[in-house]
């Protein structure tokens, strides 16, 4: 073989993982808690991760998704906990 692609499937199993993680196939969790004591309902967190956060009927933010967040938007909610001047987001990953 000179050079080239080879298969995933031909790789033993350790090179299998390193090539899963480094395509990222291997995931990470992410999970958003909200202080709703604290939310003062700027709503800055729904502009930066309207996937992620909405607003109850007073305004104050909600949290959309339960459990993880899909990857696509790990950066978003980084963003929004890191926008909101309250601090009311918590990130856990
Ligand atoms: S930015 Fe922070 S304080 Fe403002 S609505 Fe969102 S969570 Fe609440």
């Amino acid at each position: 073989m000179t050079g080239g692609l080879i298969a995933v499937g031909m790789l033993p199993a350790a090179a299998r993982l390193r090539a899963a993680l480094c395509f990222g196939k291997g995931t990470t969790s992410m999970r958003v808690t909200l202080n709703y004591a604290a939310c003062h309902g700027h709503q800055s967190c729904a502009i930066a991760a309207p996937e992620v956060f909405g607003a109850d009927e007073l305004g104050n933010a909600v949290v959309l998704i339960d459990g993880d967040l899909p990857e696509a938007l790990h950066a978003k909610a980084r963003r929004a906990a890191g926008n909101c001047p309250e601090h009311a987001i918590a990130i856990e990953e």
